[in-house]
């Protein structure tokens, strides 16, 4: 099985209620920024959206389970990793690092921090959001609590239940012959070119989602899609499903102001790619190198 950056680690085990704290990783957010002790910025990123990483990064461990007192806006505990307690916090978003660590955007951390330190971090930064946004019932408006034994806050008055939410979004990486369309959202560095990729709408299924999303954002019609793999991505709380596809027919026709623009690219002419953090670049690399193999077979 891929492991892929933010997929869970095998030896971490969810929990939500801890019976003895002792020491313990700390996953400690202001915003969508993370704390670390850090070394000096000096690694270059392949992520555009990075400009240098450090040479080395780790979390914070504290034998205190109680050490950031009352400066912390809200407490969760993640279970354990390898037998070590996990705790998620959030701090003001004024916060000041203690002394010796510094906050960072967790792309900047990806292959820095240790690769299971890093996946928990994205599931952290999730639900310390949606505890966040969950603080009142979605339906009466009055305050929600935490449940003790599941991931879950409810609402005492009319009992409505706040799970985590994920959202479920597909990719498609389509060929036709030995030449894959690539495409540019505006949102994009400059540059960059990815697989198309759009979030399921109720009452769909993953396949009528790759058909209506590679309709719309370039008007062209698929057929024979094939799985290849998953990703937890926690900008803010979607699950990638990635798909290659055949081209079955049309041409292509950008959608206005979602596409900037989309070609069909020769897999030994590819354009700037995404960074390797990204199933869409795993998708991209895995499927060129089926391609570049047929070839030479
Ligand atoms: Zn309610």
């Amino acid at each position: 099985m891929m492991q892929l950056p933010f997929s869970s680690p095998l030896d971490f085990e969810a929990r939500v209620h801890c019976e003895s704290p002792s020491e313990g990783h700390w996953f400690v957010f202001r915003g969508d920024q993370v704390l670390v002790e850090m070394g000096p910025l000096e690694r270059p990123s392949d992520d555009p959206r990075v400009r240098a990483r450090p040479a080395w990064a780790r979390l914070p461990s504290q034998k205190n389970h109680n050490w950031l007192g009352e400066s912390a806006t809200r407490t969760l505990y993640l279970g354990c990793l390898g037998g070590t307690h996990c705790w998620a916090a959030e701090l003001p978003r004024d916060a000041a690092a203690p002394a010796g660590m510094s906050w960072e955007g967790l792309r900047t951390l990806f292959s820095v921090l240790d690769d299971a330190h890093f996946a928990i971090a994205g599931r952290a930064l999730q639900l310390i959001d949606w505890d966040r946004t969950h603080q009142f019932c979605g339906r009466c408006g009055a305050p929600t609590e935490p449940h003790a034994a599941e991931r879950v806050r409810v609402c005492p008055a009319c009992k409505l239940s706040a799970y985590p939410r994920v959202a479920p979004a597909v990719m498609a990486l389509v060929k036709r012959e030995k030449q894959i369309l690539l495409a540019r959202s505006p949102h994009f560095p400059q540059g960059m070119y990815s697989a198309l990729a759009g979030f399921v709408e109720p009452g769909e299924s993953l396949e009528q989602c790759l058909a209506r999303e590679v309709a719309e954002e370039v008007g062209l019609r698929i057929g024979n899609a094939r799985y290849f793999t998953s990703q937890p991505w926690p900008f803010p709380h979607s699950l990638m499903i990635a798909f290659v596809c055949e081209w079955a027919s049309g041409e292509i026709k950008p959608q206005d102001g979602e596409i900037e623009e989309a070609n069909w690219f020769e897999v030994l002419q590819l354009p700037k790619l995404p960074s390797k953090i990204s199933i869409a670049r795993r998708l991209i690399d895995a499927v060129v190198k089926e391609l570049i193999g047929r070839d030479q077979t």
